[in-house]
């Protein structure tokens, strides 16, 4: 996955802003989007169905390392290669674990209170019998919508 945050990193690296006074550790800002990219991709990879906007949470991230004429730019990367990321994990095959290795898990919580250990469908991370809470989270985000 690293290559996706790798690809924003160098894309965005020449207008990265340092400080002038910080001759300790000059390239910190670099570092610090660096990180940034890294972390969401990883949450992208890892947990897609939580991560409502990830291009527009990365660019609140890191948008302050950039000079206002680099804004658009910066938003207009980060959406092409967070977009690719998605592509290739959506075509991932759904063999039970996520790119890292881990075991997909469905999202719900059993009436015991411990997580459902069955394999999540990959549109929307729940089990074939936990359906239904997809389809509730789908009624009540449509709701929160509206009434904003
Ligand atoms: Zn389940």
């Amino acid at each position: 996955m690293y290559r996706f945050s790798r690809a924003i990193y160098r894309e965005l690296a020449d207008e990265i802003v340092e400080e002038q006074y910080n001759n300790e550790c000059p390239r910190t800002n670099h570092e610090r989007v660096l990180r940034a990219c890294e972390a969401a991709v990883e949450r992208l990879a890892t947990d897609r169905h939580y991560f409502a906007y990830p291009a527009r949470s990365l660019f609140g991230d890191i948008r302050v390392y950039f000079p206002m004429s680099a804004q658009m730019r910066v938003l207009r990367v980060i959406e092409r290669y967070l977009g690719f990321a998605d592509e290739f994990l959506r075509r991932q095959p759904q063999n039970g674990y996520d790119v890292y290795g881990n075991p997909l898990q469905c999202r719900a919580s059993t009436r015991r209170g411990t997580q459902c250990q069955r394999m999540p469908l990959p549109h929307n991370g729940y089990c074939p019998s936990h359906q239904h809470l997809a389809e509730t989270e789908d009624e009540e985000l449509a709701a929160a919508f509206a009434a904003a």
